[in-house]
């Protein structure tokens, strides 16, 4: 017997990036992690909350590192007080609990396509219809992502998007905002990345809501924390729907000596805009069509080899990249920034392919 909701049964569940056992066999170019170790000083605080012991549940409301997070954010939020911000365990949390609180059964979630692919799946779970928005050839939005739709509940942005790297300016964001008749979520896992952000949008609009994670541009995917920005009344309606210690002691730890770090944050960022330019100019040397991104990846296709014939042989010979198929769209191959040995070494191996 079959005892699951018709929504769960149906679902095809979403898909992680290949995380394969063994993985330092691999140079591994395809979740867009950090290739450098994170600050030493995430691996002291971890190391003093242990040295303390964990008997203690942790604080609900990660507040140490709210606090921390309001020192990094006001240049850009005057107005932000811990208050503000909601953590999660990793960003992903964030989108669940936002999806939850705003998105009932037979309800509609919009988001653009192609973009990052958990957004289906946390739609279907709660059993509600989706509305995909397709980019235009510029990777710009048009008018119908902000349309009216009849139970149209909540809209999801990544920005910088996946697999693209491309970004909306946040004033196209805010024509957007203002124009849906429902909270707008902008996913800025990669903004630490861009040359802009959303962030001020969130005092002037409250149905914009900002999501970060400390997973790609602070080196910590395995810790697990990411946060959202929005206003006090909706960060406290979130509140209710999240588990009551949804971030353990560890990573609430570890985030806050992360972002306190600075230095290390801005010495990291430079060599990956870095080496993100010289993969760029490479791959279209190459032969790649190539979007420019203000990610930490490049998304690519090349003139004359299949991408998934490419994948294929790139995996067989030790290196791993995501390939994407996105329906009504097409395929492409999204390639992490990693450190500068790991992209050389892929580089000689992508010639030898061609
Ligand atoms: C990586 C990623 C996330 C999720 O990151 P977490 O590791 O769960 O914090 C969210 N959105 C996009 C677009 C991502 O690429």
């Amino acid at each position: 017997m079959n005892y699951f909701r018709p929504n769960i049964q149906k679902m095809a569940g979403y898909t992680p990036g290949e995380q394969p056992q063994g993985a330092s066999k691999f140079i591994k170019l395809n979740t867009n992690e950090n290739p450098y170790m994170c600050s030493a000083k995430v691996k002291a605080a971890i190391g003093r909350v242990c040295q303390a012991g964990l008997q203690k549940y942790p604080d609900p409301m990660a507040t140490a590192f709210r606090q921390q997070a309001c020192e990094l954010l006001k240049k850009e939020l005057p107005e932000i007080t811990p208050d503000w911000i909601l953590c999660g365990n990793g960003s992903d949390d964030i989108l669940t609990i936002v999806t939850r609180s705003y998105v009932d059964s037979g309800d509609v979630l919009r988001f653009p396509n192609p973009s990052y692919i958990l957004y289906k799946s946390l739609a279907e779970i709660q059993g509600a219809g989706v509305d995909i928005v397709n980019f235009q050839n510029d990777w710009s939005l048009g008018k119908e992502f902000a349309s009216p739709k009849d139970r149209l509940k909540l809209a999801f942005l990544a920005n910088p998007n996946s697999p693209s790297g491309t970004v909306i300016p946040p004033a196209a964001v805010e024509e957007l905002a203002n124009a849906l008749p429902c909270p707008l979520l902008v996913d800025e896992a990669y903004a630490d990345f861009a040359e802009s952000n959303c962030l001020s949008l969130v005092a002037q609009n409250e149905k914009v809501l900002v999501s970060r994670t400390l997973s790609k541009s602070f080196a910590l995917a395995g810790l697990r924390f990411g946060y959202l920005v929005a206003q006090p009344h909706v960060i406290s309606e979130l509140v209710k729907v999240k588990d009551s210690y949804n971030c353990d002691a560890l990573s609430i730890a570890g985030a806050t000596a992360a972002i306190e770090d600075q230095a290390w944050f801005m010495e990291t960022r430079a060599a990956i805009l870095n080496t993100r330019s010289r993969l760029l100019a490479s791959l279209r040397e190459l032969g790649f069509t190539c979007v420019d991104s203000q990610a930490n990846f490049i998304w690519c296709e090349h003139s004359a080899k299949s991408s998934q014939q490419l994948y294929l042989d790139l995996k067989q010979a030790g290196v791993l990249v995501r390939y994407m198929n996105y329906p009504d769209w097409g395929d492409g191959l999204r390639i992490t920034a990693g450190s500068d040995e790991q992209i050389d070494a892929f580089l000689a191996i992508l010639q030898s392919l061609l």
